[in-house]
């Protein structure tokens, strides 16, 4: 494939913009070579500068559940923008989207709307704090939630790509609240909570980690961290940024049957407009302003436009009753495919997968942590990105994260792309 005009373009963004780009994975560091410019997209597939078409397994990371420019997501966004883009005053269509997913997800009673994942994760800490009285927070090593200061702390995603999992500019006294467990280890956690008792405002954890490739939680492990919030006092907060509304209407929450007390959201919430949100049960969510003295604010949160896209986006899911069935089946389908050409060429692989999220790891072991995703063969991930890059698939440009299915794809495309990795497989 050719890729000139995308080339000539990247030099002029790098001029001025930091690295060309105002989101650092997508600069292609973790695989080389030039990021790809986009032009436009519909369902399944993106088409670049350069007038390539490829099929899309990132999906903008996560938010296109149902394929790029889905028809009533751009309507309700052209009839919103045609009455006024922004007022800083309520809206009846807040209150709209805040119903149907406070009936939607599990355990919440309210939910508050921000303008992206990481806001949605640092005010949930913030309110944890607030509400608990209590400084401390437990993450897991590689998972990702934002970039806030708080997070920054051996992070997954592009801070894993970049080797920089804990950030330069993070303050040592911000850096020593926040603990670190590894992923699926809950003897870890209980050391953690032992030997800082009373200390802990919250656990916070991605349900099915998307942020050092996609992995699942062990059988139970979930529960026992639910067990452990329970016995000290401490709020767990699960950050559905990937997982809400993809895995099931309800989220994870959903999915494993387990209630958390605080739960974020992204992504496929503002149907690929900038959107987060934090949701909970009354008890808490009274204590933020103006109703309590925990602070959090938005010049444009509940966008109106964001927020018609949000709604338009979840109306669809709420209303489609066998979505994410027809998502799990066609991710089940794509794994089936991958594993068996792989195996055929001889290549060592791992394969993870829940629901529509799914990862190809070049390593025989089991992953089930960040050490585990980091043994992953690298060099041999750059070359599968590449290899699928000119048979015309889009994966992540990174071996620290995830794919999402959208249910744009047909099996004709998913058959295509099993036979692309059968090519590509034997240049690995
Ligand atoms: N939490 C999770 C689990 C995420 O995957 C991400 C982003 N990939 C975030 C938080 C941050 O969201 P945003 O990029 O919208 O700030």
């Amino acid at each position: 494939m050719i890729y000139q005009r995308s080339s000539a373009l990247f030099e002029e963004a790098e001029k001025v913009i930091p690295g060309g780009v105002n989101s650092p994975v997508r600069a292609f560091k973790g695989v080389g070579g030039t990021p790809i410019f986009v032009k436009e997209a519909k369902g399944a597939y993106l088409y670049d500068e350069d007038g390539n078409r490829l099929i899309d397994f990132i999906n903008s990371w996560g938010p296109m559940i149902l394929g790029h420019a889905f028809e009533p997501v751009v309507e309700a966004v052209i009839n919103k923008a045609k009455k006024g883009t922004s007022f800083g005053m309520p809206t009846e269509i807040e209150t709209k989207i805040a119903e149907l997913a406070v009936s939607m997800v599990p355990n919440i009673d309210k939910i508050r709307f921000v303008n992206s994942g990481t806001e949605a994760c640092m005010s949930a800490v913030r309110l944890a704090r607030g509400f608990t009285g209590k400084d401390k927070i437990i993450k897991f090593k590689g998972c990702y939630h934002g970039h806030s200061d708080s997070f920054l702390i051996q992070a997954g995603s592009g801070a894993s790509t970049f080797g920089v999992p804990n950030s330069p500019g993070v303050t040592q006294g911000t850096a020593k609240d926040t603990l670190l467990a590894s992923y699926n280890d809950i003897e870890g956690v209980r050391k953690l909570v032992a030997s800082d008792q009373n200390e802990i405002a919250c656990i916070i954890i991605e349900p099915v980690a998307g942020n050092m490739g996609c992995i699942p939680p062990h059988d139970r492990f979930l529960q026992a961290l639910r067990a452990i919030c329970d016995e000290n006092d401490i709020l767990l907060i699960f950050d559905e940024v990937m997982t809400g509304f993809r895995l099931a209407k309800g989220g994870a929450q959903e999915l494993f049957n387990i209630n958390a007390d605080i739960i974020c959201f992204g992504k496929v919430i503002g149907g690929g407009l900038p959107v987060g949100a934090f949701a909970a049960r009354n008890e808490i969510m009274n204590h933020l302003a103006p109703l309590g003295p925990v602070y959090q604010a938005g010049t444009l949160s509940g966008n109106p436009l964001a927020m018609a896209a949000g709604l338009a986006m979840l109306n669809e899911l709420n209303n489609d009753e066998s979505v994410f069935n027809r998502l799990a089946e066609k991710t089940t389908y794509l794994h089936d495919g991958i594993s068996k050409v792989l195996a055929e060429n001889n290549i060592i692989h791992t394969i993870n997968r829940v629901g529509s999220m799914i990862s190809v790891h070049f390593d025989e072991g089991k992953v089930v942590d960040f050490d585990t995703a980091a043994k992953g063969n690298n060099d041999r991930f750059k070359k599968f990105f590449h290899g699928m890059l000119n048979q015309g698939i889009y994966i992540a440009p990174s071996a620290f994260e995830t794919w999402f299915i959208t249910d744009a794809l047909t099996y004709g495309d998913l058959d295509f792309t099993i036979e692309a990795v059968n090519q590509v497989a034997k240049t690995l």
